[in-house]
């Protein structure tokens, strides 16, 4: 099987194409797909289609055109999630930069500074990282290239990090052989398709068979052959084929062993991708509808899981929490996508009433209890996914104790205080067919999203 390990899965023009780009990426035995995060803007599509497909995983980080907008929340945000395997891209990026020194110098040092932070956080994680290099004309007349550079401020990590990759190599550098044994590996893409990069050549030539790894940095690097005069043609993971077929030829050796060398080189690296192995095509998306107030099953009282383990419940389980995260709640009930189980996702995230919230990853109640609730009761802000642009100041205990089924079968019990208490209770409800509008005390207490803004913000 190829694996591309470097694709841009999560760039809005992807988005209605999804189903007929991975169904093309099977048909030539492309089995896995590497989102590479770039900005804040797109990780969460990025996390979406890493949980939506088998196959697809994605990794975190700021590319270097966003240096100036790196925070490290995000990178806290997203590197525990069992989809994100790397962190990256980052890097330094010389191309297309101003030759007023006022103006590129600040750039550059803020790149370097974001270049350094991010390997200081894949050294804590032990996670690959995926390094983006790129000079222009500029770096060639201030003597400064990104590639020596990187050089320079990788130094002290090499031996330490999980190694990674160099991706879209494009250059001849002999030192950079030196990374492979550090556990770095060397991404060859559309470029080499191009006749005008001798460089590349040479490099592959030289490199290793086990440093090698495929990518196509789509939609970007269109591989030669699809490059059409008049029109702009998208890079797609299926065109990958077109480099394994350039690179067999430039290594002069079989495709096919070509092919086996590289995917044992990227389950080194990345292990994930054995999931691909066994996998008969990319399993299509289970984002599910959420039922609005109205539909009779958010009115019902929901039934009690039998079989945890069961496919089934599993499945239900993960259609849950990719609802979830598709639809940013911080809680989803089973009933609220028409399936009347004794199930709710709670997913809670600090927010500006709950500062000190924890940020969890999805987690699965079961056929939950309330064992008991304290005596303190607060009023405060709630919305639901079923109710949209509807807000109402709900009345819940502040601390309850609760019993549930984790989705592993493990029985919890637990105090809950604070904001988790109240998803707990506002989830809870749904089980047995109450909204949170049904709590309120009265009907003052229920705004529209627009006036709740406004009032929130003046409280
Ligand atoms: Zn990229
Ligand atoms: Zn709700």
């Amino acid at each position: 099987m190829i694996i591309d390990a470097h694709c841009h899965l999560d760039k809005p023009r992807f988005k209605t194409k999804m189903n007929t780009i991975l169904q093309d990426a099977q048909k030539e035995n492309v089995k896995g797909i590497l989102i590479p995060s770039t900005q804040r803007k797109t990780i969460s599509d990025a996390q979406i289609l890493a949980h939506s497909y088998t196959g697809v995983f994605f990794s975190v980080g700021f590319h270097p055109k966003y240096a100036d907008k790196f925070e490290l929340e995000m990178l806290n945000e997203y590197v525990d999630d069992e989809r994100c395997i790397a962190i990256g891209e980052f890097g330094l990026d010389y191309g297309r930069m101003s030759y007023d020194e006022a103006i590129y110098k600040p750039i550059i040092e803020q790149q370097k500074k974001v270049l350094k932070a991010h390997l200081e956080f894949a050294l804590k994680h032990q996670k690959p990282v995926i390094i983006h290099l790129r000079d222009g004309k500029f770096a060639y007349e201030h003597r400064s290239t990104a590639y020596d550079d990187f050089m320079q401020i990788v130094q002290p990590y090499l031996g330490k990090l999980k190694g990674g990759i160099i991706h879209a190599l494009n250059f001849d550098k002999q030192e950079y052989m030196e990374l492979h044994k550090h556990g770095f590996y060397f991404g060859i893409g559309g470029q080499i398709t191009f006749k005008e990069l001798e460089a590349l050549k040479d490099f592959v030539k030289k490199a290793p068979l086990s440093s090698l790894l495929l990518e196509t940095d789509a939609p970007w690097l269109t591989p030669k052959k699809r490059v059409r005069p008049t029109q702009k043609v998208a890079n797609v993971p299926a065109y990958i084929v077109d480099v394994l077929e350039t690179l067999s030829e430039v290594l002069e050796m079989e495709k096919d062993e070509l092919e086996s060398i590289i995917e044992a080189n990227t389950l080194k690296l990345f292990p994930q991708f054995e999931e691909s192995k066994n996998s008969n095509g990319y399993s299509m998306g289970k984002v599910r509808n959420v039922k609005q107030l109205g539909a009779e099953v958010l009115r019902e009282v929901a039934k009690d899981v039998e079989d945890v383990k069961s496919k089934e419940t599993q499945e239900l389980i993960d259609d849950l929490i990719l609802t979830c995260r598709a639809t940013q709640g911080l809680g989803i009930a089973s009933p609220q996508i028409g399936v009347s189980k004794r199930i709710f996702i709670m997913a809670s995230q600090p927010n500006r009433r709950y500062p000190n919230a924890p940020k969890m990853q999805p987690k699965a109640i079961i056929n939950p209890k309330i064992l008991s609730y304290g005596d303190e009761i607060e009023k405060d802000w709630e919305g639901c996914l079923s109710l949209p642009n509807v807000r109402g100041k709900v009345p819940r205990s502040t601390k309850i104790e609760v019993r549930y089924l984790t989705q592993d079968g493990e029985v919890v019990e637990e105090v809950l205080e604070g904001f988790l208490a109240r998803i707990f209770q506002h989830e809870f409800d749904h089980l047995n067919g109450k909204v949170f509008i049904d709590r309120v005390e009265s009907t003052l207490d229920v705004v529209m999203e627009r006036e709740y803004r406004r009032i929130i913000y003046s409280e």
